[in-house]
């Protein structure tokens, strides 16, 4: 739709200018530092950093009303750097100018009803926002989106004249990362550091497919994580890791969507996510906070943050009733199917303390809660939900699992409306999947697949046919006839059909 044919009175709003005044603002000393620069931590302190908008009151002299307009009526502009995250420009990223923005058709995801076996199954009402739809199948690009359009902004400003972008990953953010690069070539070129064989062949095909340099790393993702902090400390690489705040900024959208999809009401509202190296809830509690500050919602849904038993840092940190006795141990991994979220020492725990807190203060009450699931519930929920028609990761199955697991605490009842993070897509986990269906989990895993969740292909081969077709061979006439039909009624015994009335 063209902006002559919108309200008037709505105009003047819908294609944002670069505003505000963002800065980073380092968590630990509260040193704020201007945004002409790529940082990571702060240079005085060490702490990570967050983005935040100085100017962010200016927000507020618009009405909430109308900001439910703009943002609806953005849907309906066709202007490709508003159709992703940046349609809420004002709070993703307001110093950047729509030029510089990237967008490959990331967010705007959708939500979907879990079928009404499934709600009965679990005992309430339910979503999966199936993040899975992104350019490169999990949530990841939200940020990437955020970051590699900063970076654009600086190298169309002349700040910057090339970047190699470098991260360490589970296999989502590396995925993410050398699509986004690949489509700023040759500016700007990326390099990815993998845990060798603790990401998916699917997750190794992405990266390599968009011609990023692909390292495997000895051990788990915390060692990964730990080189490439080094190599970004140490040579002029541009971190593109959930410690890059823009990351968190882009992520942020994921709420927003939600607020708007909901039609800005939050009344018994309750968010799943699950928790890895804890930027992506990190984002989620940041964006409902923004919108809660905005007045655009007038509650705060109720978060839960899920872990896996074999990856459990965030949950174990929060066992501690007592918030002053609270304090961080990194935990060392187990092999779990949620892989992606296999993390024992999150780098954006800083963040997640302050935002927690931050969040039960603005709720007036607990709205931020922890939960931790076994490896068998993760799978067995992923595998029940795809076969209610879903497209869950097992990030996806935790959420579901944690869902379960929360409504046994009292954490959720039966008039809440819930929202599962399905952070990534199912086909990027098969092999979980196939080890599941063929029983072969090693025995760290702890996984015993049940019988009625199992699936295999059936060959069809009947013993009394002595040829059959091949690629090379095609049967012909009296021969591909008798295969037909014995192949035919092989089938339809094994489905147990009976035959059409002539
Ligand atoms: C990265 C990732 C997670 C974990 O998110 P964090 O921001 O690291 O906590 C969960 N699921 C999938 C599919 C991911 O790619
Ligand atoms: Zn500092």
């Amino acid at each position: 739709m063209k902006i002559k044919d919108f309200p008037e009175k709505i105009q003047p709003y819908l294609i944002p200018k670069p505003t505000g005044h963002v800065v980073y603002q380092c968590l630990g000393c509260a040193a704020e530092y201007d945004i002409s620069r790529l940082l990571y931590t702060c240079p005085a302190c060490g702490s990570v950093l967050m983005l935040t908008d100085l100017d962010f009151d200016r927000i507020k002299n618009t009405l909430p009303d109308t900001w439910h307009q703009i943002f609806d009526y953005r849907k309906m502009l066709n202007i490709p750097a508003l159709q992703g995250i940046y349609q809420y420009h004002e709070f993703i990223g307001p110093i950047i100018p729509l030029d510089a923005v990237i967008c490959l058709g990331e967010g705007h995801t959708p939500m979907v009803e879990a079928n009404s076996h499934l709600q009965q199954l679990v005992g309430l009402r339910f979503y999966f926002k199936n993040e899975g739809q992104n350019p490169s199948a999990s949530f990841k690009d939200r940020g990437m989106a955020s970051a590699l359009s900063y970076i654009n902004f600086l190298v169309n400003s002349g700040q910057i004249s090339s970047v190699l972008a470098v991260c360490a990953s589970t296999g989502d953010t590396s995925a993410s990362a050398a699509l986004y690069a690949a489509y700023l070539q040759p500016g700007v070129k990326s390099a990815v550091l993998l845990p060798h064989k603790k990401v998916t062949p699917q997750q190794l095909a992405q990266p390599l497919g968009n011609g990023a340099m692909v390292f495997e790393i000895p051990g788990v993702f915390d060692d990964s994580m730990k080189v490439v902090e080094a190599l970004s400390e140490q040579y002029n690489v541009a971190l593109l890791n959930s410690k890059n705040a823009w990351r968190i900024l882009g992520q942020e959208s994921y709420s927003y969507e939600i607020a708007q999809d909901l039609d800005y009401d939050m009344n018994h509202t309750v968010m799943v996510v699950p928790i890895g190296n804890a930027g992506n809830i990190t984002a989620i509690i940041s964006g409902f906070l923004k919108f809660f500050e905005a007045g655009i919602i007038d509650r705060l849904p109720r978060i839960i943050g899920v872990q896996s038993t074999h990856a459990n840092p965030v949950y174990k940190y929060y066992l501690e009733p007592d918030r002053e006795k609270r304090s961080f141990v990194p935990v060392r991994v187990r092999p779990s199917v949620a892989q992606a979220a296999m993390i024992g020492n999150p780098v954006s725990m800083p963040r997640v303390i302050q935002l927690v807190e931050a969040y039960n203060e603005k709720a007036g009450e607990q709205a931020v809660f922890f939960a931790e699931v076994e490896e068998q519930a993760i799978m067995d929920w992923q595998l029940t939900a795809n076969r209610n028609g879903h497209i869950a990761c097992t990030q996806g199955g935790e959420t579901l699992a944690g869902l379960v697991e929360a409504k046994k605490r009292g954490i959720v009842s039966k008039d809440d409306i819930v929202v599962l993070d399905a952070t990534a897509h199912a086909l990027k986990f098969a092999g979980f999947q196939e080890m599941y269906f063929e029983n072969r989990f090693p025995p760290e895993f702890e996984i015993t697949p049940k019988k009625a969740l199992q699936n295999a292909p059936r060959l069809v081969r009947p013993k009394d046919l002595d040829t059959v077709p091949t690629a090379e061979k095609p049967l012909e006439g009296k021969d591909l006839e008798r295969f037909v039909k014995r192949t035919t009624e092989s089938i339809a015994k094994e489905l147990g059909l009976s035959p059409r009335d002539l």
